[in-house]
């Protein structure tokens, strides 16, 4: 009998699960008793990360794209037909096509998507580094700015905790060099009492605003945007004018997961540990599509992937779970365009940033160039 597993979502934690499986189950792929199908909604693979350098011309497009079928193995089918419904009770998954795909082991990694509609105004009058249209705006009106206000703000949920944090020292040093920072004001907002949801991160980056001038305000929820006038309010009541507004706009998961019924804003009720979707014990939800209070990031998605893929084989190879996701998160955190830092934590141990350096700076644009051959399972 062949035992079926099917990948929803061909991003960053599909693909890891996807090809760290076909490394581990080699010998069952060749006997035909194990078949991994992924059901994608792009024949291109985007490097997100690569997102944030786009604005300020640091990075080129067509370095952010793969084709996803040369990023998988061969032993994987994968077909772009993006899911339309799925029925955990039922184990089958109805596709835009109209094809229905059943599952013995179901992976969901679906991902997140910017809601910018959600907030009135937003889409109008802001940029936003986001996907790829929108990093493509931000690069043509950083091109043309000249000197103003510019505030970054920020709203949650949202992935890459601190690309918000990076992309405002990164508008410094662009602004510096191009002599623009003495006629420029530079705000940046936070919707909690700090400056960033992991405290220690909010404890660097407060003094090294400071030190840059950089202006910031806290307990801002954007309520509206009005783009003639050129403000955004808050909920709490305060409004900001603006030349140019960069916006981390609000987060959802797929549509598919709230069309489905399997959680609210298309979250996944997740095991934090086993990965498990609550309340199935053949379904799994692996990156930004979980509900586990952790950052939504690559480097969680990658981490639980490879949770997820260990524990994936000893229960088709030996009948049991191999071990538990422990919460691990690494990011970089560009400090500016040539500093950077890095973070890492888990669920026991809280983060802690170092001071930036080049050095650090030169590894994350090493690792933008060696996703890659993570992404193929090869690091
Ligand atoms: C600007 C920016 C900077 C970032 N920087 C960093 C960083 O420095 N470090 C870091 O760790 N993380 C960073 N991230 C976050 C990181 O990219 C995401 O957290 C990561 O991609 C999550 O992986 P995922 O597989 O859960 O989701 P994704 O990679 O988004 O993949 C989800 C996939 O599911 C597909 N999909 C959606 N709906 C369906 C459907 N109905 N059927 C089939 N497929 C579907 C999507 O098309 C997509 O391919 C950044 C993100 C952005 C936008």
């Amino acid at each position: 009998m062949t035992t079926r597993i099917l990948i929803v979502g061909g991003g960053l934690a599909g693909t890891i699960v996807a090809n760290g499986l076909c490394r581990q189950l080699g010998r069952e792929l060749a006997k035909g008793a194990v078949n991994i199908t992924m059901l994608g909604a792009d024949e291109r693979h985007l490097y997100q990360p690569g997102l944030l350098y786009i604005p300020f011309g640091r990075m080129r497009e067509a370095e952010l794209f793969r084709e996803q079928r040369k990023v998988l193995s061969h032993h994987v089918y994968f077909h772009v037909d993006p899911a339309t419904a799925i029925d955990v009770d039922g184990r089958t998954v109805t596709t835009a096509s109209g094809k229905e795909y059943g599952y013995d082991y179901l992976v969901l990694a679906t991902g997140s998507r910017i809601t910018p509609e959600e907030v009135p105004g937003m889409a109008e009058g802001a940029h936003w580094f986001y996907d790829l249209a929108g990093a493509r705006r931000l690069r043509e009106a950083l091109g043309v700015f000249t000197g103003g206000r510019i505030v970054v703000n920020v709203n949650v949920p949202h992935k890459c905790p601190v690309a918000p944090i990076e992309v405002t020292f990164m508008l410094h040093d662009f602004l510096k060099e191009r002599g623009l920072w003495d006629k420029t004001e530079l705000t940046y907002t936070y919707p909690i009492g700090r400056l960033h949801g992991l405290e220690p991160v909010a404890n660097w980056a407060q003094p090294e605003m400071d030190r840059l001038g950089i202006k910031y305000e806290t307990f801002f929820n954007a309520e509206s945007v009005d783009p003639n006038a050129r403000t955004v309010t808050s909920m709490e009541g305060s409004t900001l004018p603006y030349d140019l507004l960069i916006t981390i706009p609000p987060h959802k998961g797929a549509q598919v997961i709230e069309n489905s019924g399997l959680g609210k804003g298309g979250w996944v009720a997740t095991d934090k540990k086993t990965l498990h979707r609550v309340g199935s014990n053949n379904v799994f939800v692996v990156g930004d599509t979980t509900d586990i209070p952790i950052s939504k990031a690559g480097s969680t998605a990658h981490f639980e992937a490879d949770t997820l893929v260990d524990n994936l084989v000893s229960l088709i190879q030996e009948g049991c779970m191999a071990r538990e996701y422990d919460g691990k998160v690494f990011c970089f955190i560009e400090a500016g365009l040539n500093r950077g830092t890095y973070v890492w934590f888990n669920y026991q141990v809280p983060p802690n940033p170092v001071p930036p350096s080049r050095m650090v700076h030169w590894f994350k644009l090493a690792y933008n160039r060696m996703y890659w051959l993570s992404a193929r399972g090869l690091m």
